[in-house]
């Protein structure tokens, strides 16, 4: 990269690609205001979720938090609920977690230091650089997996851009690049290039403000950089969940800390439910004996389902359990089935629930 921008050339592409970005950025609702609040909620529910999904969730959630005291005076289940459908729970839960934080120890006002930042739950040095830069205007750069790709397509920089040293020198290409007058309107510019422009599959290099210093696209070499990264191989497993019915037709959650439960029910209200092998009914009636202490009536199977968490392939099998009365123990919660989607749950809940409500 360093041959490429001399002092000279590094000034006219930073003039270009700003330029360009106050031509051409998106309409998109956090970028309206520089409350560092709204910003941060942003990039919260920007990690690994797309922008259509996230503009109907960001306008509730800033409506019922308007600002960071109302995020930190809210009860827990309604934070969870109002994230409910947008997936990895762990980010609502730091976030309401750091918003308490903010306010003990920040005077409610987000910190502008880069290392307070960090400390914060949930932050890391995106979100904090993403932060403290639009808000603040502080000169820290911006690196993702967005960013990355147009740093690598810029270098011609080949190999897997995670592997450990290879992201360290884009780390350090980001801060060379980084146009330090406008540091927020640079790391958003470079992310709207990777957005709208350089497209993972298919970058649109005759639209790209920036093409005349892309050595990748000088090379001919755009569609094999970055090179493909080895994915994990797909997990296939199976997951049975009790769905106990009473004759009020009401049903019992369980807040379950065991395997399986953050990365599929996220912590949150579930039905009974544990990974099986082959014996399925016979495993989960062994669950419920063990978990509920209660006399098992005849599971009724359900429509299965499928679920993807990240490399994992879920078959989901929901059984039908109608008992007389429900069992009340700790950590478990009774609900009208049919209400259940008003409570914070997870997809996957929410599937083995209209499998239910199907059969009614
Ligand atoms: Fe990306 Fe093409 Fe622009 Fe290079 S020229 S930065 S590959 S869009």
């Amino acid at each position: 990269m360093k041959s490429q921008f001399t002092p000279r050339v590094l000034k006219i592409f930073q003039r270009r690609l700003l330029a360009w970005f106050g031509k051409h950025q998106r309409d998109l609702p956090w970028r309206a205001s520089r409350d560092p609040y709204r910003i941060w909620v942003a990039e919260v529910m920007l990690q690994q979720t797309r922008i259509a999904a996230v503009r109907p969730y960001y306008q509730r959630f800033l409506r019922r938090f308007p600002r960071v005291d109302s995020l930190a005076r809210a009860p827990q289940d309604e934070v969870l609920k109002l994230w409910s459908g947008l997936g990895y729970y762990s980010r609502a839960r730091n976030l309401h977690r750091a918003a308490k934080e903010i306010v003990v120890h920040h005077g409610a006002k987000f910190p502008r230091d880069f290392e307070a930042a960090l400390r914060l739950p949930g932050i890391g040095s995106y979100t904090a650089a993403a932060v403290l830069s639009i808000a603040y205007g502080v000169p820290l750069a911006v690196l993702d997996g967005n960013v990355a790709r147009v740093l690598a397509r810029l270098g011609a920089i080949r190999g897997d851009l995670r592997a450990p040293r290879r992201w360290q020198s884009l780390a350090v290409t980001a801060k060379q690049l980084l146009a330090a007058e406008a540091p927020g309107d640079w790391n958003q510019a470079l992310m709207e290039l990777g957005e709208t422009v350089c497209l993972p599959q298919t970058p649109r290099c005759q639209a790209c403000p920036v093409s005349g210093a892309c050595r990748a696209y000088a090379q001919g070499a755009v569609d094999r950089i970055p090179s493909p990264r080895r994915k994990p191989a797909t997990v296939q497993m199976k997951i049975a969940a009790a769905i106990l019915l009473d004759p009020r037709g009401r049903t019992l959650l369980v807040q379950d800390p065991g395997a399986h439960d953050e990365v599929l029910f996220s912590r949150l209200w579930q039905f009974p439910a544990l990974e099986v092998a082959r014996a399925v009914r016979a495993e989960l009636e062994k669950h419920l004996r063990a978990t509920l202490q209660i006399e098992i009536p005849p599971l009724e199977p359900l429509a299965q389902s499928r679920h993807g968490v990240t490399f994992r392939n879920i078959q989901l099998l929901p059984f039908l359990a109608r008992v007389p009365q429900l069992p009340r123990r700790p950590r478990t919660r009774i609900v009208p089935l049919s209400s259940l989607t008003r409570l914070p749950i997870s997809s996957a809940t929410r599937k083995l629930a209209q499998a239910a409500l199907k059969t009614r």
